[in-house]
């Protein structure tokens, strides 16, 4: 039996969503100075807390991170990735939106951008973010 390079420490799982609007783009924010991989485009969400249900910490990150309110409802699973991240295994789990209440602010990202799936291949993403970018295309 191999022995890994470093403990395993645990899955830690992610919620994201790619938020559509009426012309087809998907919304993107820049991950914030001062952390992990700061600087490239991901799609909206973070992490599950222990106990939590998938979509509702996907409700509760768009409210605190956008200002937006969205409904269990209108949360299509849509893919997932999962991806090596130091000494724990990433899940990141992306749902599809085409409905929500308010208008996305960036209230902790410096900057959101409204962008064509096209154009996401040549925005920075983080590793587990852009093997997702062809399932979005196929789903517009
Ligand atoms: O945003 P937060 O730091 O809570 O995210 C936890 C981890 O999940 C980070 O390592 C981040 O890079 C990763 N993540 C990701 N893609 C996203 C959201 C978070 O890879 N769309």
């Amino acid at each position: 039996m191999s022995t890994p390079d470093r403990e395993f420490s645990g899955l830690l799982t992610v919620v994201a969503v790619a938020m559509v609007d009426a012309d087809g783009r998907v919304l993107l924010q820049r991950r914030p100075e001062g952390t992990s991989m700061a600087g490239l485009w991901e799609f909206p969400g973070g992490k599950v807390e222990p106990g939590e249900l998938p979509e509702a910490a996907l409700i509760r990150e768009l409210r605190e991170e956008l200002g937006v309110d969205v409904e269990a409802a209108c949360l299509a699973p849509a893919t997932f990735a999962s991806e090596a991240l130091g000494d724990r295994h990433l899940l990141l789990l992306l749902y599809a939106c085409r409905k929500w209440k308010g208008i996305p602010q960036p209230l902790h990202a410096p900057e959101l951008r409204w962008v064509r799936p096209v154009e996401m291949h040549r925005l920075p993403m983080p590793p587990a973010d852009r093997p997702l970018i062809g399932l979005i295309e196929a789903l517009l």
